[in-house]
């Protein structure tokens, strides 16, 4: 080891964004460590019941989703609450403004993305990306919003911009806490369109970034928005999405 290796042992800390292990020196551009990386590769391949398909492959949206003027929602791997590796990376990443996590995810984004069949009909400097805001209590207390830190960092990697559509309006009540039918009324009286979003909007294809989809509400109140702004195709992309067991 040199000493400029060394010190930098001593500039950030390297831990796996999911189980908090110290990272080897080595794998300082990893994420995970390799047993979460593992984890996180049975996470992508659980089989969707609709459409039979794996995850990763899978572009089924959920009820509130469907119907939004959306095309589809793709997404890395299952959301499940009960420590998994999505789980637990988008909850670092939301404490933790950690750009190797946020390029891990938006890596894991694009490769899902990458097999969209619309792609072949979108050009790149008609097509912006954007994302589903965070509440306003959560970017003050953490000081970012995870989802433009993901949906930045998909724009990073590819050239494609990324611009705020849509905002949380203030006092807006917390999702979170309310179940499917509170949340679809209460979704309404949550964001806002920014002042200029025909400008923004209008005539573009959206790529539309979320952390998690668990029933779709937050982004269907945002791609309405984008519809009404007369934007182009809309593709909607999460790092995880919630999975109904089959019954
Ligand atoms: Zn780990
Ligand atoms: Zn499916």
């Amino acid at each position: 080891m040199t000493l400029s290796e060394f010190f930098g042992r001593f500039l950030f800390v390297r831990k796996c964004a999911a189980c908090g292990e110290l990272l080897p020196y080595e794998k300082e551009r990893e994420a995970f460590c390799d047993t979460c990386r593992a984890k996180w590769d049975i996470e992508k391949t659980f089989e969707c019941g609709v459409c039979g398909k794996a995850v990763c492959e899978c572009i089924c949206m959920p009820r509130e989703l469907s119907g939004s003027g959306a095309l589809c929602l793709h997404k890395a791997v299952k959301y499940s609450a009960d420590n998994s590796s999505a789980h637990n990376a988008v909850m670092f990443l939301k404490r933790n403004k950690n750009p190797r996590t946020a390029g891990f995810l938006a890596a894991q984004m694009l490769s899902v993305l990458s097999a969209d069949k619309e792609l072949p009909t979108m050009e790149p400097e008609n097509t912006i990306i954007t994302f589903v805001p965070r509440s306003r209590n959560a970017v003050l207390r953490y000081g970012f919003d995870q989802a433009r830190l993901l949906a930045e960092a998909l724009s990073e990697r590819t050239g494609i911009a990324c611009e705020e559509t849509v905002r949380r309006r203030r006092n807006g009540r917390e999702q979170k806490k309310l179940n499917a039918a509170q949340r679809k009324r209460n979704v309404k009286h949550l964001f806002e369109p920014i002042a200029n979003i025909d400008e923004a909007v209008s005539g573009k294809n959206i790529i539309l970034i979320d952390d998690i989809v668990t029933t779709g509400a937050s982004m269907a109140a945002c791609v309405s928005y984008l519809v009404r702004a007369r934007a182009g195709k809309i593709i909607c992309l999460s790092v995880a999405a919630v999975y109904k067991d089959k019954s």
